[in-house]
């Protein structure tokens, strides 16, 4: 499930919701009943900064890559 992640406008927390896509634009109160929120960029479940680096980029030369592949000719 992708978690989504709002800032209170209200008491500027920051805060993480996990719910479906189909509610994405749902509004969402912050943990202190505040309804003033918006959406920030959706981390997609990847669990943001909870546990270190994310493996956003594979290490060149690795094989696998396009040239790498023998795709290329
Ligand atoms: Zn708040």
């Amino acid at each position: 499930m992708p978690t989504y992640e709002f800032k209170c406008r209200d008491c500027a927390d920051t805060f993480e919701v996990n719910r479906p896509m189909s509610e994405s634009s749902a509004p969402a109160s912050c943990p202190s009943g505040h309804t003033d929120t918006v959406k920030l960029l959706t981390m997609a479940g990847l669990g943001g900064r909870a546990g270190g680096a994310a493996p956003a980029m594979a290490p060149s030369g690795g094989g696998g890559g396009c040239c790498g592949g023998g795709c290329c000719g």
